[in-house]
């Protein structure tokens, strides 16, 4: 009865992780998966998570029973004090309800079923209603992103639709546009005009909701600055679109995890509403535990709850409850201020060696002599460097130099170290001069 079933692609990110493992070449580099590694080139748990741990093990009135749907009652709390703030009004009016949801993606699914069943933004009137079977439940993403944001919003229920977020001639922020010419049918003449993140945000439909990297933007590395966020804002306020944050690289951009939440905390300052997914993945090298939490931010505690409520009704069915052992790791971190310190320092320090990495490589490619501006390997921002490399070049670099990263020139610089930078730079330097 399955004869039918057509082999379906491999995911292009974790593809790229296969495709590694089956090259017997002992110089080969794997840098497409967003992993951190150590300069040595391994996996890292960090001390304060086997700290954690430990607790967990020696506490012998902890069981195993399961969660309630919403997930560690502490680890809501904790989460939504690290992304919000320690003095964050809206927690104080209990207007944000955070549920804990398996990793980053699995805070985004729930978000977005949500918005599928409960966002309307219809005022009664009919011209609203029509608008909300036309436009609303639609999200906006930016071009590019994170290759599963388009497949997580679609089936959960939304319309996708991008915005323009890059400028390869910049390789920056598309953010007021830039001159093009386009030819326009109906008066049969060309236009002058310019697009960018700005104006795709402006002829957004009313309602529209936004989704937008917290920081460190995957996969491009470019963030807007603090004075570009406060414009975003303004315009997403005044529009009324809603913001729909994917936080998943808190504390990597910066090493600092208060500095990492500005934009969140801008536009949770204005009183309005939004979402905010999390992921400990990264910050606290979880992965594989899938720890994440979904806030809501209301308009009021009532609404809070009965957000809630409805959350639970899409949790339920999805995976019934989340699991204990991750968000009790974090929630051991997090409320313990020795511990917590420790965190910082260790995220710190990962935050550091990455961008020692961007300089060594930028450094590497200068003393090459590689022909290009590659200054943006040391202003991108995060785990990522779109190196601005083709897919024919990064096809070469797989072949030729067994350097493993995803087609749209992506490379994870987590996943280098200063043995293998003068490798990465030979095959750059040879990609671009061939
Ligand atoms: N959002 C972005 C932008 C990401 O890069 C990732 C991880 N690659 C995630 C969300 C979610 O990751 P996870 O589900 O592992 O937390």
């Amino acid at each position: 009865v399955f004869a039918h079933v057509v082999r379906a692609p491999e995911d292009p990110i974790l593809g790229v992780t296969v495709a590694y493992n089956k090259d017997p070449s002992p110089i080969k580099l794997n840098l497409g998966v967003g992993a951190y590694r150590t300069e040595e080139g391994k996996p890292l748990v960090l001390n304060v998570v086997r700290k954690a741990e430990q607790i967990l093990v020696n506490d012998s009135s902890r069981v195993k029973e399961y969660l309630p749907i919403v997930g560690l009652a502490d680890f809501n709390k904790l989460s939504a004090k690290l992304i919000f703030g320690a003095d964050s009004p809206a927690i104080q009016e209990n207007r944000v309800t955070t549920v804990q949801c398996l990793s980053g993606t699995g805070s985004l699914r729930v978000g977005a079923e949500f918005l599928a069943k409960h966002y309307h933004q219809v005022n009664g009137s009919f011209i609203f209603f029509i608008l909300f079977f036309l436009f609303l439940r639609t999200i906006y993403i930016p071009q590019p992103t994170w290759g599963n944001h388009p497949k997580i919003f679609t089936i959960g229920g939304l319309s996708v639709k991008t915005y323009s977020y890059y400028d390869p001639a910049t390789r920056g922020l598309n953010f007021q546009g830039s001159m093009y010419i386009c030819f326009l049918s109906c008066y049969d003449d060309f236009f002058f005009g310019v697009i960018g993140l700005l104006d795709d945000l402006s002829s957004a439909p009313s309602g529209a909701i936004v989704l937008l990297h917290a920081c460190a933007h995957n996969p491009t590395g470019v963030d807007p600055t603090l004075e570009q966020w406060e414009q975003i804002r303004k315009l997403m306020r005044s529009k009324g679109l809603l913001p729909f944050f994917d936080s998943a690289y808190q504390g990597f951009a910066s090493g600092s995890l208060d500095a990492d939440a500005q934009s969140v905390r801008m536009f949770v300052a204005d009183g309005g509403e939004c979402l905010v997914a999390q992921s400990y993945a990264k910050n606290m090298g979880l992965y594989g535990e899938r720890v994440g939490a979904l806030s809501i931010v209301c308009k009021n505690a009532d609404v809070a709850s009965r957000v809630e409520s409805q959350l639970k009704l899409v949790i339920r069915p999805m995976f019934s409850n989340p699991p204990i052992h991750g968000p009790s790791i974090v929630a051991t971190i997090l409320k313990d201020s020795n511990m917590y310190n420790e965190w910082t320092i260790e995220l710190k320090a990962m935050a550091d060696r990455i961008i020692s990495m961007r300089h060594k490589l930028f450094e590497a490619l200068r003393a090459r002599g590689t022909p290009g501006d590659w200054s943006h390997i040391i202003k991108q921002i995060g785990m990522f460097t779109f190196t601005g490399l083709n897919s024919e070049q990064v096809v070469f670099m797989t072949k030729e130099y067994h350097i493993y990263m995803t087609s749209d020139g992506r490379i994870s610089m987590a996943g280098l170290s200063t043995k293998t930078v003068p490798h990465l730079a030979d095959a750059i330097h040879a990609a671009v001069t061939r």
